[in-house]
């Protein structure tokens, strides 16, 4: 897939793929910068249409340093590309480790400014609706930047606040007034998300196993005492003991994200959709419109001063835990990775030559699809797997599995990462 009016801009790798497309890496030959396209298929129909109209809307209004900057975006008939501050460390679920969470420092420093986020987003009036850890990005250098405004809406326009009644975001995320009453206020529920990912943050998945709603599925203390978060030496008393009260969600049976209907302007809020551009009206007025000349826009003056320039190949590498590197060539480890993905019970399908598609169920039975691309970098093969489709947590569980079943493969060498 190239991204044809772009010149001078090399695409270096997908980086992730989402419901409606992919998001790529682009550099700059001459100036090294770095930015992220999102490629959109909007002939899938006039909801994702409508949905991308109102993602490019509400990325323009935002600003924030907790907040993925979206530098413009172009349209090339059904093709719509939007154009994404580069986070080169990565998805937050990464740095989670299933059943353990990370140190409790980080998550702390992480969740602060996650709130930021939120709470600059609800200060205009803006509600994300998906807070999750596979929408909550890191920079170079581990500050967190919210990302993925697909799902948002607006629900304060001049002082005037609206309750909201659609069911959308990601079910193990999904604060309860959603599912139990016909309206809700739009702040609370991302609150709850937040709360949510604050849980995953500290202790992964244990939390859930002992909220489960029926009680034979409920965790046993014998089986509690087993839990690697639970039986870890803690150097400081625990500060997060008042979050087990709160969670009701997590025992949903379904992490798949919730269906949810085309986000049509509300013209209550004043806020109209046509061709091409979108405009917000009323008295504290923000206007969007194409530029006159699309063609000239973007990747001239808009993108430069973007960040990337002195990076390295190697520092272009987004960010990741879910890769190693092989002491076997590629054949030889693409093999392995087979033999060990059918042991599992996992399909696997040869996507193009240097990348393979993984397809199972997870614990919870919901479908998780991931992409791994063999990669020869310094006369070695890197194994990167990226997640295509299912629950972060999920799929890093399954990565470590099928790292643990390849470990006489290998390489102890260390991988280097980018500089921070
Ligand atoms: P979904 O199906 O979850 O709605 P989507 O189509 O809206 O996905 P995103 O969630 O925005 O797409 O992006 C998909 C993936 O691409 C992310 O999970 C992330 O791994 C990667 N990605 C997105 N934006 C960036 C970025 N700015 N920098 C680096 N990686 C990114």
């Amino acid at each position: 897939m190239a991204v044809p009016f772009v010149q001078d801009w090399d695409l270096i790798q997908t980086l992730g793929e989402g419901a409606y497309g992919e998001v790529r890496l682009l550099v700059n030959r001459q100036t090294g910068e770095a930015v992220a396209v999102k490629v959109i298929d909007t002939s899938q129909g006039k909801e994702c249409s409508e949905n991308v109209k109102k993602e490019i809307c509400i990325n323009k209004v935002l600003s924030h340093p907790n907040i993925v900057r979206f530098f413009g975006h172009r349209r090339e008939g059904p093709t719509v590309y939007l154009f994404l501050e580069y986070c080169s460390g990565g998805e937050l679920f990464d740095r989670i480790e299933p059943d353990l969470g990370m140190p409790e420092r980080e998550a702390h420093r992480f969740f602060q400014q996650l709130i930021a986020a939120v709470e600059y987003l609800h200060s205009v009036g803006i509600t994300h609706r998906d807070i999750k850890p596979e929408n909550i990005l890191l920079d170079d250098k581990d500050n967190l930047k919210l990302s993925d405004f697909g799902l948002a809406t607006m629900f304060r326009h001049r002082g005037r606040e609206r309750r909201l009644n659609r069911l959308c975001g990601t079910l193990p995320y999904v604060a309860p007034e959603l599912l139990s009453k016909l309206e809700f206020s739009a702040q609370p529920a991302d609150v709850w998300a937040c709360g949510i990912v604050l849980t995953a943050m500290l202790a992964g998945g244990l939390l859930s196993k002992l909220l489960r709603a029926l009680p034979e599925e409920r965790l046993s203390i014998s089986e509690l005492k087993t839990d690697p978060w639970f039986s870890q030496t803690l150097t400081s008393s625990s500060s997060h003991n008042k979050l087990l009260c709160s969670d009701t969600q997590l025992h949903r049976n379904n992490s798949d994200r919730v269906q949810f209907s085309s986000s049509q302007p509300d013209p209550a809020l004043g806020v109209c959709v046509w061709e091409g551009s979108v405009c917000v009206g009323g008295a504290d007025q923000v206007s969007f419109s194409q530029p006159a000349r699309p063609d000239n826009m973007l990747l001239g003056s808009q993108l430069l001063g973007t960040p990337g320039a002195s990076q390295t190949p190697w520092q272009r590498l987004v960010r990741r835990m879910t890769r190693f590197f092989t002491t076997l060539d590629s054949s030889a480890s693409c093999s392995a990775l087979r033999d060990t993905c059918i042991d599992l019970g996992h399909t696997f399908k040869h996507t193009c030559t240097n990348q393979v598609t993984v397809s199972t169920l997870d614990r919870r039975n919901n479908k998780l699809i991931f992409k791994v691309h063999l990669m020869e970098l310094d006369q070695r093969v890197l194994l990167d797997f990226r997640l295509s489709k299912g629950d972060g947590l999920e799929f890093k569980r399954l990565f470590l599995k099928i790292k643990q079943k390849l470990s006489d493969i290998i390489s102890t060498q260390k991988i280097p990462l980018p500089v921070t």
